[in-house]
């Protein structure tokens, strides 16, 4: 098996004959995978589908890669149109983690392995294993640049006494993927013994999931909340000392309402936390303008993922480190997590550029 696998990755990438159905590891690796991401408005998802497509290709599988451009009823039809073309397995990172039941009890009718990519799938008993990052741990981890910056967690991460009161705001992803959830509720638990000694303030008083949530992670939404939080709680001079940010994208559309409606000059920002490492934020962490981000590498979750669909094809047992968290409200998903890392000025030749997943010239 091992060899025709790799027989199989030095020919013309994915397109070997032959996608007969069936589990010899022979015609497994001629198999068509599907691949369903969200959108391409982000850099991430479009390293993500490059690398699961380009793994799969070299252990000889075919790929049929999708965006939906955050659109449900697109991504529902892609995944169909999957099916119809005779997917053997689908990974798929949903828009809205509740939405698509009914095309993957089609996939289930038709023995299609289903892997959840990062985000789960919600409510439905069809979807085999999940590969993510240790979610709760990002968000503790933004949370925890969040204080670092403020200087009320040192280097080592040791509390440092005697300092604020701060003034911060509080920011959530979307409320239909799963992931925000953890995110929040990872930060909020860091946070807490701040706010509640009153080291930390929240002065708009938003500090519920649902207020400071942003349907479909969209920036444009964040610099609007932005905007009117500055307007309406910092009036008078009232400083803004930081803000919990859970994604690249909506740190810069936050970073817009700081220069323009906050006043703040680029040189003189509140403390703003990201995720992803996407190459304009590191940018801007460099620039000494956004704080942090939370680097996650797309490629050890594109070949984890990879992995998972090669040995369902092949009838095994997908390696496995989680099996208690991701419970989607039908079954709890067995789960391979991955670990995230703070990544800041400091650091980030070391995890970004030493590591290979930019060139210097990349963040330039
Ligand atoms: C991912 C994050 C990403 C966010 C917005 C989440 O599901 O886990 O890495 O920042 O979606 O695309």
């Amino acid at each position: 098996a091992v060899v025709l696998a790799l027989a199989a990755g030095t020919t013309a990438c994915g397109s070997r004959p032959g996608a007969a159905s069936g589990t010899s590891s022979a015609d497994a690796s001629g198999a068509l995978v599907g691949i369903s991401m969200p959108t391409q408005t982000s850099e991430r998802w479009i390293a993500d589908g490059k690398n699961v497509s380009e793994s799969l290709a070299k252990l000889g599988y075919k790929t049929d890669l999708q965006y939906a451009n955050d659109d449900i009823p697109t991504q529902v039809s892609q995944i169909e149109n999957m099916l119809t073309k005779g997917a053997k397995s689908l990974i798929v990172a949903a828009i809205d983690g509740t939405t698509l039941t009914d095309v993957l009890a089609k996939a289930k009718e038709q023995n299609v392995k289903v892997i959840a990519y990062d985000r789960l799938i919600n409510g439905t008993p069809n979807v085999d294993y999940y590969t993510t990052f240790d979610n709760y741990e990002v968000g503790v981890q933004q949370a925890t640049s969040l204080l670092t910056g403020l200087g009320l967690v040192d280097a080592s991460g040791k509390k440092v006494e005697g300092k604020g009161p701060f003034n911060v705001e509080l920011f959530a992803g979307s409320p239909d993927d799963n992931n925000a959830n953890f995110f929040w509720t990872g930060a909020m638990d860091t946070l807490k013994p701040y706010l509640d000694a009153g080291t930390l303030k929240v002065p708009s008083g938003q500090t519920k999931f649902e207020q400071a949530a942003i349907l479909r992670w969209q920036a444009s939404t964040a610099q609007k909340r932005m905007e009117d939080i500055l307007t309406a709680a910092y009036g008078s001079g009232k400083k803004l000392d930081g803000v919990l940010s859970p994604y690249d994208g909506l740190s810069i559309g936050i970073i817009s309402a700081l220069t323009s409606t906050g006043g703040y000059s680029k040189g003189a920002l509140p403390v703003v936390t990201g995720q992803d490492a996407e190459k304009g934020s590191v940018k801007s962490i460099i620039a000494g303008e956004q704080y942090s981000t939370i680097f996650k590498d797309t490629r050890k979750l594109g070949e984890q993922a990879v992995k998972m669909v090669d040995a369902a094809l092949k009838g095994q047992e997908p390696e496995i480190n989680d099996s208690k968290t991701y419970n989607n409200k039908v079954k709890v998903v067995p789960a391979y997590l991955l670990k995230s890392v703070i990544v800041t000025k400091d650091n980030y030749k070391q995890e970004l550029i030493d590591a290979g997943y930019y060139t210097e010239a990349d963040v330039k």
